[in-house]
């Protein structure tokens, strides 16, 4: 039954994966009265947040203006380790590799040259030699950036939310949001449990961000991930002292992993099958189809590790049609913040999306520029 809750809070989080517990944490940190609210169990692996590890690199091959962000996410991502007390944040070096004119390689490049970002350009005799994991066609390249490497996923989603109720923030787990209402200036959420009134509303509803807000028509595609761990053949050659962080454009399409750390060596292919589904019904079973695209590039280019199957998981992205975020207000309702910094690559932004997102909610014009993930863009 819908009851009325007489608490109102300068501002609702409507979901807890990464980009909501970071926006949380923002907020409570500057002494909002704030409430986050999930569908699900703390933990809980439906949407996109869930796993061991994200990558993270700085040179960033999908466009340059990403670099400020991910520079300032760095920032932030070393200031949440001391105040959570411990490490979130991994550099290991990361290696881009493919054919010289790719998107990866020439992406990279860019955007390592335009912000003066240090790395190695390394051609492939010389990259098996330093990696023997890999098995490249001798015109592939790589550019090699030491500030790369991977942060740990479920635990970075813990710290910010411990770090926000250590701030005064209020957690709800269990609470399904079935609507989001503006209300003259404000915003209404009603639940399950209760209706809610707020200053603001952050909407970060991952793959379920269009479904809570049918009137906006967000050009959003939820899409079907899997992520597979294999034994490798030669287990030495993907140790972390001898195999990095990696990327790789091939024929197969863009593939990338991270050394095995006693789990298996851990690889999948970015964007998958590209197919659409709905997070409500999708298929979490992984089939032998599935493997059988993350196979390709291991066979191809990874040889060693081509051995037994460990263990494979799904994941959902959701994907604009540009393939960047949408963070924003949303039209004609000023008090609804719209938060959708997946499309397959959000992760490593969270605490700077987080930054940039209460300070919407506040009323405030975002100190990040964030021009590029405005929702009129698709008008
Ligand atoms: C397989 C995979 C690999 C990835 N690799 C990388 C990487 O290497 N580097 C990188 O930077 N990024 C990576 N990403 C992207 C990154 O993980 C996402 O951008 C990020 O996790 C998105 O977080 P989110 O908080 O927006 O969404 P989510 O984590 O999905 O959180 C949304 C939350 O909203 C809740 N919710 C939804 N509807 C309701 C409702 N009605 N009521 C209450 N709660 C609700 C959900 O329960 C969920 O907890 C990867 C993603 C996947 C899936």
């Amino acid at each position: 039954m819908v009851s009325c809750d007489m608490a109102s809070y300068d501002v609702v989080v409507c979901g807890l994966g990464v980009m909501g517990s970071a926006a949380l944490y923002h907020l409570a940190r500057r002494g909002r009265r704030v409430l986050g609210l999930d569908r699900f169990a703390a933990g809980h692996d439906r949407g996109s947040s869930h796993g061991e590890t994200r990558i993270i690199r700085l040179a960033y091959f999908e466009h340059p203006s990403y670099v400020p962000l991910v520079r300032r996410a760095y920032q932030l991502w070393r200031e949440l380790e001391t105040e959570a007390a411990r490490t979130l944040l991994h550099v290991t070096g990361i290696a881009e590799i493919g054919p010289p004119d790719g998107a990866l390689v020439n992406g990279t490049l860019d955007a390592a040259r335009l912000h003066e970002i240090p790395h190695d350009l390394i051609a492939a005799p010389e990259l098996t030699r330093r990696y023997p994991g890999f098995q490249l066609p001798p015109h592939y390249v790589g550019v090699v950036q030491p500030d790369g490497g991977f942060l740990e996923a479920e635990a970075s989603v813990q710290a910010h939310q411990a770090l926000a109720r250590k701030h005064g923030a209020e957690i709800r787990y269990g609470e399904p949001i079935r609507a989001i209402e503006p209300k003259n200036d404000n915003a209404r959420v009603v639940t399950d449990h209760a209706t809610i009134e707020a200053g603001s509303v952050i909407v970060a509803a991952g793959p379920w961000t269009s479904s809570l807000l049918p009137n906006a028509r967000l050009p959003l595609r939820v899409t079907r991930q899997v992520l597979a761990w294999f034994a490798p053949e030669v287990p030495s050659d993907f140790s972390p002292e001898r195999f990095p962080v990696f990327l790789i454009e091939s024929a197969h399409g863009i593939h990338y992993g991270f050394p095995s750390f006693g789990t298996g060596f851990k690889v999948a292919k970015h964007h998958h099958a590209d197919e659409a589904v709905d997070p409500e019904t999708y298929e979490r079973q992984v089939t032998s189809e599935d493997e059988a695209m993350i196979r390709a590039a291991i066979a191809d280019h990874l040889p060693g590790a081509n051995g037994p199957l460990i263990d494979a998981r799904t994941c959902l992205y959701t994907v604009a049609p540009d393939g960047d975020f949408i963070v924003d207000r949303l039209p004609g309702a000023a008090s609804i913040v719209v938060a959708s910094p997946c499309s397959g690559h959000g992760f490593k932004f969270a605490p700077v999306i987080g930054e940039a997102l209460a300070d919407l909610a506040d009323g405030l014009p975002s100190r990040h520029d964030i021009s590029r993930f405005r929702i009129g863009r698709f008008a």
